[in-house]
């Protein structure tokens, strides 16, 4: 579909994410820059593909310039607010202020939970310019002489307006 299609390729998977969350989204990353700017992405328990809402975080990164770290007092916040209403942390979003929507190995390495979801804003110093929503997976392998039986990869999602 995408002449720069991130490893894995594209996926099927439909996430409706809401136009004006799109946009407020694009607004507070926009305002971060030239830092990364974070956040946390929740949906109803029974409806995991469909954000209901946002939650924006203070990045608490060393260096926000080049990396991101959402509070985890706001993680831990989040968490038990999603339980109590029957929700679920399903991704996270972050912006990459060099104009870029692709994850970093480092997102890759970071993406510690299966199936979470990871949307990218790219930003640059005018505002957001593009936002992609990416799906981490975990592929073990049986391999036991394998050096590395965890396969990780990012597969692109769909973002439909709902
Ligand atoms: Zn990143």
């Amino acid at each position: 579909m995408t002449s720069d299609r991130p490893t894995g390729g594209q996926d099927q998977t439909q996430i409706a994410l809401a136009n004006a969350l799109r946009d407020e989204i694009h607004d507070f990353c926009a305002l971060q820059w030239p830092q990364e700017a974070c956040g946390l992405l929740i949906a109803a328990i029974d409806t995991p593909n469909k954000i209901r809402r946002v939650v924006f975080a203070r990045n608490v990164a060393e260096d926000p310039l080049t990396t991101f770290e959402i509070d985890p007092q706001t993680l831990i916040e989040c968490h038990r607010t999603a339980r109590h209403k029957g929700e679920r942390v399903v991704g996270c979003f972050h912006s990459h202020p060099n104009g870029k929507a692709l994850p970093s190995p480092t997102d890759r390495a970071r993406a510690d939970e299966n199936g979470f979801l990871w949307l990218v804003i790219a930003t640059e110093h005018n505002g957001a310019v593009d936002s992609r929503m990416y799906r981490i997976i975990h592929q073990h392998t049986d391999d036991a002489n394998a050096e590395n039986t965890e396969l990780r990869y990012f597969r692109r999602c769909q973002i439909i307006e709902d």
